[in-house]
């Protein structure tokens, strides 16, 4: 495993980054490998001490760097991403080893961090405020953003490098600095991209704005949300996890961006480009092994192609090549560990209750040596009805339910009737199904595609979801304001001093 060695990956780790490694005092950690079930590395993780160190460390990290130019603060950025472009195929293998996606998604998933990076690069010269028109005589009125604080960025198992990247690199072009907690069963993406990235701003004194604490909710996550000192945290991970750091942050008047769970649908209706939908289908369901957020759960499909698509969509799943994630030829991992099978089974189980008839497959999978010990499933395709239970779930596995609609108007209605709302996608060549699904009656997501599938999103647009996928928005567009204060000032360059709304006091 040369990736391993390139990245420095062996042994045990320490879990803490403040500026500098910590000699962490918390619990050993073993990360096991999903495609083998061996361990590939350990990690010391932090403990409530450390976290205090890191905390501190970033807290003085950004005091100094809100004071540095923003155009400057780009020019760090920039050698951030070109140092994760010198290690994306490494980067890229070790995403694959550790959380079990394809070597290409892996190898994505690091692209969308270097494009990222290029994006704040050009956003550090783009922090524009306004100018207002003032009520009241030789006044002027501006609007503008400053740097916000420490901001703690809990992070999923999915997509352990770019959702960091989406909150750092626009945080740092802020003039924020990050203080990261990752998953637990992605510790060693976390550490492998601080050790990349950090060097860049080590050599000027700046490492702790990319802190790392590695370690569970307790004692960490959980500090995380009480701590006064991070005046946002950026959540990203379950509906319940979301439900928690609202309440809690939210109790202390702390600011969230919840990127949360998604339950998202594709529509097709009997007019499409079957051929372009089939391939989004798959993607969307099978891609990282339906472990996206934007992973396509709901399929609904008009009655007289439904037929069509369903031996279309067992035809495809029955090529899907399952295996070693890191062999070119595979086209699906496994699950992120042994417990995500079982509560794949478990779901299935469910499912078969409630009425549902599993048309393909499911089944976990017992490959041969040295896959053995691996989590791997097959993708299933079930038959369901828009009344299961089941289907206002997030099951974060490979299952797709089919569900057959006579309509457009009965497809939108079960669309919108669950309470996530991430992402979305209808297939059409109707121009009036396709505008009605964009406007304010249609989609209830965050994304709203025609013609494309749910997920594989660009780093381009605002990224987040409505409902219970928590309303945040991060990337692209404006979402840069989630990470600054705003501040409305109002200078007087007379010499009188008139109220406004032409208030008289005492005068
Ligand atoms: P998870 O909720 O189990 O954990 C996510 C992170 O939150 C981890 O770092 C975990 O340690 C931390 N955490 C959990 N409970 C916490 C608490 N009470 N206090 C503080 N921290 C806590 O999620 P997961 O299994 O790692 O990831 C899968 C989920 O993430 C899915 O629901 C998926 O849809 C969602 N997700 C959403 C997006 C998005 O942009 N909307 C992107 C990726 C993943």
């Amino acid at each position: 495993m040369e990736f391993l060695d390139d990245l420095g990956i062996k042994g045990t780790l320490p879990g803490a980054y403040a500026g500098r490694w910590l000699e962490t005092q918390g619990e050993v950690l073993s990360v096991e490998s999903p495609v083998t079930g061996l361990e590939i590395a350990r990690v010391r993780q932090a403990s409530a001490d450390d976290y205090e160190q890191v905390v501190t460390a970033a807290r003085d990290a950004f005091l100094r760097w809100r004071e540095v130019p923003a155009p400057k603060r780009g020019d760090y950025i920039r050698r951030m991403g070109n140092a994760l472009r010198r290690k994306k195929e490494a980067l890229g293998s070790l995403i694959s080893w550790e959380m079990g996606k394809i070597l290409e998604e892996g190898r994505g998933e690091v692209q969308e961090a270097i494009d990222v990076s290029d994006f704040a690069v050009g956003l550090s010269r783009q922090l524009y405020g306004l100018t207002i028109a003032s009520e009241r005589e030789q006044h002027s009125m501006r609007e503008t953003w400053h740097p916000l604080g420490p901001v703690g960025v809990i992070t999923a198992f999915n997509f352990p490098a770019a959702v960091w990247a989406w909150n750092s690199t626009v945080a740092l072009a802020c003039g924020d600095s990050v203080l990261w907690k990752p998953s637990q069963k992605t510790p060693l993406t976390a550490i492998a991209m601080t050790r990349i990235v950090a060097p860049v701003l080590e050599e000027d004194g700046l490492g702790a704005l990319v802190s790392l604490v590695v370690g569970g909710r307790n004692p960490l996550g959980n500090a995380m949300l009480h701590d006064d000192r991070l005046p946002l945290i950026s959540a990203t991970g379950s509906c319940k996890m979301g439900k928690t750091v609202n309440e809690v942050v939210g109790g202390r008047l702390g600011r969230t961006l919840l990127e949360l769970g998604g339950n998202n649908g594709l529509i097709v209706l009997a007019d499409a480009d079957l051929d372009l939908a089939l391939r989004a289908i798959v993607f969307g369901a099978v891609g990282t092994s339906g472990q996206r957020c934007t992973t396509t759960r709901r399929l609904f499909v008009e009655r007289s192609v439904a037929g069509e698509v369903k031996d279309r969509i067992v035809r495809a799943y029955e090529s899907v090549r399952i295996g070693n994630p890191l062999d070119p030829e595979t086209l699906m991992g496994p699950l992120v560990d042994r417990s995500a099978v079982d509560a794949m089974q478990a779901a299935i189980g469910t499912i078969l209750e409630q009425g549902g008839e599993v048309v393909y497959g499911g089944h976990r999978l017992e490959l041969d040596s040295p896959l053995k010990g691996g989590a791997f499933v097959e993708p299933c395709l079930v038959r369901a009805k828009p009344g299961m239970p089941i289907i206002q779930e997030e099951t974060f596995a490979p299952i797709l339910y089919l569900i057959e609609v006579d309509s457009f108007d009965e497809a939108l209605e079960h669309h919108n009737a669950v309470r996530q709302g991430l992402s979305s996608s209808l297939f059409t060549n109707n121009v009036r199904h396709a505008e009605r699904f964009l406007s304010a009656v249609g989609s209830d997501c965050g994304i709203a595609n025609v013609n494309l599938g749910t997920s594989g999103a660009e780093i381009g647009g605002a990224f987040g979801g409505e409902k219970d996928t928590g309303g945040g928005r991060e990337s692209g567009s404006d979402s840069w304001k989630a990470y600054m204060r705003r501040q409305t000032s109002t200078i007087n360059w007379g010499d009188q001093l008139p109220l406004a709304q032409g208030i008289r006091f005492g005068d």
